[in-house]
């Protein structure tokens, strides 16, 4: 999908923000706690090649969910480690040394691929990936991973640091973190052979339970500036959103009382209505359920009327506008601010998917 740049439609990045954000989160962790910025899945839509040359003299090591997405911020020049979250292939293996990644290994029976294979381990840097509770990816015992960090050292891989991941951090309902975390710490204290750098904790973990933070975080949403927990928690600190989604009219015209607006007719005016047309539709990630939430014109908030179409949307508008006049989707006009997160509400969703779904389609831009 091309960016579309003779459009109005952009999401602007405010990378001061992310910055800031980093030093805010920094200042409320224990003096040399390793910071790791998440930057998988585009860095959350802002943009992984930008944000992390941004921030690269600011964190410790950057995590990416996929070898490939290693690939990019290497090929742009990123010389700070790399950290692959997700589970990969002992195919892949090769070029995650090519590229000087580091690899999360989380079962034995990776290692017995391996051995099968005849692979060799050598010059590879992995973290070990304990499964305390979240049942996605990870050794489930202590005894698991003591053989697996005995067999990977045979195979002469490095091993750099072991983690798990809290699967309800974000809740107020702590007991199952709890849980996690007492599993977590004391398979660490048992284990025969300790690796140099223990992780646990998210974003979430980082902000509401510091007694999660071991030699590093992993802090991905709150870098954009984001709640992970969307409402349900309040944030200890305030962080700044770095995602500003705007877009222009491009179309704006007077109908009359009963007239019908959209695909399926949904939408008709009670009365004579100024509607203006958004270029933005679900193919830019502005999903179809965005129908009746608004967007602000001029200061004011103006409903989202009729289906939101692939490429289009209708709003009501109070009065007439100008070709041109701007529209925000995110972020502040005038007095008024709508966030990532009231649009998750809106779509019984969660603010990351919000943000992760901002196609490719959107140019991004960086102030
Ligand atoms: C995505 C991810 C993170 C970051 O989570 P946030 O909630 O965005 O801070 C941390 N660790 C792992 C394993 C992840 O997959």
């Amino acid at each position: 999908m091309v960016s579309s740049i003779h459009r109005p439609t952009r999401a602007k990045i405010n990378l001061q923000a992310i910055s800031d954000n980093i030093e805010t989160i920094k200042s409320h962790l224990p003096q040399k706690t390793q910071f790791f910025a998440v930057v998988k899945a585009n860095a959350y839509g802002h943009g992984a090649v930008n944000v992390a040359k941004s921030i690269e003299n600011q964190v410790d090591t950057f995590c990416v969910s996929n070898i490939d997405e290693g690939l990019e911020l290497r090929q742009s020049g990123v010389k700070k480690p790399i950290l692959v979250l997700g589970a990969i292939l002992p195919d892949e293996i090769k070029v995650a040394i090519q590229y000087d990644l580091v690899v999360t290994i989380a079962s034995l029976e990776w290692l017995e691929m391996v051995k099968k294979e005849g692979l060799s381990l050598s010059q590879l840097s992995v973290h070990i990936k304990v499964d305390s509770g979240m049942g996605r990816i990870g050794v489930r015992s202590l005894q698991q991973a003591n053989q697996l960090i005995k067999g990977l050292k045979e195979y002469g891989a490095s091993i750099e640091g072991i983690f798990t991941h809290f699967a309800t951090a974000d809740e107020k309902d702590d007991s199952q973190y709890q849980q996690q975390l007492t599993f977590f710490k004391e398979l660490i204290n048992q284990l025969e052979d300790k690796p140099a750098i223990i992780h646990t904790s998210n974003s979430a973990a980082s902000l509401w339970h510091t007694d999660s933070i071991m030699t590093a975080v992993r802090i991905g949403i709150a870098l954009y500036g984001l709640n992970p927990s969307g409402v349900d928690l309040t944030l200890p600190y305030p962080l700044k959103p770095a995602l500003h989604l705007e877009s222009a009219l491009v179309n704006v015209k007077e109908i009359n009382s009963g007239d019908l607006v959209g695909y399926g007719a949904t939408y008709q005016a009670k009365q004579s209505e100024w509607i203006g047309t958004v270029p933005i539709g679900y193919a830019d990630g502005w999903t179809r359920d965005m129908q009746g939430f608004s967007v602000l014109v001029d200061g004011e908030f103006c409903e989202i009327v009729g289906r939101v179409s692939m490429d289009q949307m209708t709003i009501r508008l109070p009065n007439y506008y100008p070709l041109g006049t701007k529209v925000t989707l995110i972020g502040r006009d005038g007095n008024q601010t709508i966030t990532a997160t009231q649009v998750a509400q809106q779509r019984k969703t969660i603010n990351y998917e919000v943000l992760c779904l901002l196609s490719e389609r959107i140019p991004r831009e960086y102030e």
